[in-house]
């Protein structure tokens, strides 16, 4: 499926709607597109499920997790809050902190298959 600029614009709005942060108008243009459009749906799980597993953590966790995400991105600090930057940066840090759970859980065999196809830009 080719990905269009509604989906460019799902896409940009998906951090927002796991954050529940999406105007009424937003909201159901984004839902109107998913029920569509099976990539944009497997984008949303795909952070979803980044995000659940990141919630899974403890506090401590996740903080030590997310220095180490930040340290492989070359970032000594977290981008400043707010920006949909910063909020796309988050998605991939919390993708990154997954990775890192796992591995650290020692189940090598996991492999990180939501960027494969589902997000070809
Ligand atoms: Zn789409």
């Amino acid at each position: 499926m080719s990905t269009t600029a509604v989906c460019q614009r799902t896409r940009a709005l998906i951090p927002r709607l796991i954050d529940g942060d999406l105007s009424p108008e937003e909201r159901s243009e984004v839902d109107r597109h998913l029920a569509t459009c099976d990539a944009c749906r497997d984008e949303q799980a795909a952070a979803r499920r980044a995000l659940d597993a990141l919630q899974s953590l403890s506090p401590e966790d996740r903080a030590r997790l997310r220095e180490s995400a930040l340290a492989e991105l070359g970032l000594g600090e977290p981008p400043a809050r707010g920006g949909w930057v910063g909020r796309m940066l988050l998605i991939v840090i919390a993708a990154l902190v997954v990775w890192f759970a796992l591995r650290l859980r020692g189940d090598r065999t996991w492999v990180p298959d939501a960027r494969s196809g589902a997000s070809t830009r």
